[in-house]
């Protein structure tokens, strides 16, 4: 089961905190206490530029609509940016001061290859809930984290590495380039499993693969590379990488069967002004999703729809008067992904 904790209404926060972190929802203005997928756990981060604050919008704005201003260059920033080989990451440095060791607050079920794998603190968590989920459902069998943040220059050392030991073309299909690796961001890790008995068994060959497919997504992580998708990731099929999106996100690119490429891209059509991307969790654990306008949606699901960056020093961010938790994300190809819980 997952759990579920509450966490207090987070104030005024730091645009890093707010862009950097996964499942970190800011509660709007006056509404109680939101129930939370995920445990938002403080971080002591740089503030990478001004705070995340109320502006008056010169525009006419729909009675339903109130704004808030963040620094354009923010769009790279955040838990659903978009990172493969035409989509770089450059914040790798921001990302490691975000990140946290997994050892340092890791449940007893899930096990790791090394004292040093770092990873969003949002991400831990949610990792931790997916291997005592694991545990339950094979009855005694852990999840092993093998790789999770990764710096640029490791990354180079993983592709010379992969290269001397498979050759340039193996490397190609499953070694990204420095820069345009998932495990820069601290959002991916690559899994194995430890059995009861102690074998180490690929999780591709574990018996329960099949639970991990199927419930990766309650815990908010997604196959990132499946069977297929080289033409569009250029990443061969990696039963292994799990890319943490969050809960919702989660759920939708599965409901939607997208790869997180066609998924970010198809969002860019939902708009505030146009019509937003609703969902609803249903009976099965999986997501109703309709279009809706953003004054039609119902209380109870939540929404997500795309807002480009502006060109200037700031950006306005729409959102709904009423809601009780929103994120903001920039998606790094040049615009920010909203979420609101309603
Ligand atoms: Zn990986």
């Amino acid at each position: 089961m997952l759990k579920y904790a509450k966490h207090c209404s987070l104030g005024i926060i730091s645009l890093a905190a707010c862009l950097l972190a996964v499942g970190m929802f800011t509660a709007c203005a006056g509404e109680n206490s939101p129930i939370l997928p995920n445990e938002i756990i403080p971080v002591d981060v740089p503030s990478l530029s001004p705070e995340v604050s109320p502006v008056e919008s010169a525009a006419p704005t729909p009675a339903s609509l109130r704004y808030e201003n963040v620094p354009s260059a923010a769009a790279n920033y955040g838990a659903l940016v978009l990172v493969n080989y035409l989509s770089k990451y450059e914040h790798t440095e921001d990302a490691l001061s975000m990140t946290a060791h997994i050892g340092d607050n890791k449940s007893k079920n899930l096990l790791l290859t090394g004292s040093d794998l770092r990873l969003m603190p949002d991400t831990i968590h949610a990792l931790n809930e997916f291997a005592d989920g694991f545990f339950e459902a094979t009855g005694g069998d852990r999840l092993l984290a093998t790789s999770a943040f990764r710096t640029l220059e490791y990354q180079q050392q993983v592709y010379v590495q992969y290269v001397k030991e498979r050759g340039e073309e193996m490397a190609k299909l499953y070694v990204a380039d420095p820069g345009c690796s998932e495990h820069h961001t601290g959002y991916a890790v690559d899994l194995s499993t430890i059995c009861a008995d102690g074998a180490r068994v690929p999780l591709i060959d574990h018996e329960r693969f099949d639970w991990v497919n199927a419930n990766c997504a309650a815990y908010g992580f997604i196959l990132r590379y499946p069977v297929g998708s080289e033409g569009i990731t250029r990443v061969a099929y990696e039963p292994w990488h799990f890319r943490y999106v969050g809960r919702e996100h989660a759920a939708l690119i599965t409901e939607l069967d997208m790869l997180y490429e066609e998924y970010v891209e198809h969002l860019r059509v939902y708009t505030a002004d146009t019509e937003v991307l609703y969902a609803a969790y249903n009976a099965d654990g999986g997501v109703d999703v309709k279009p809706v306008k953003i004054a039609d949606a119902e209380r109870g699901g939540f929404i997500v729809y795309y807002v480009k960056a502006e060109s200037g020093d700031t950006t306005n961010i729409p959102l709904p008067d009423e809601c009780l938790e929103y994120s903001v994300s920039g998606d790094n190809a040049g615009g920010f992904i909203i979420t609101v819980k309603l």
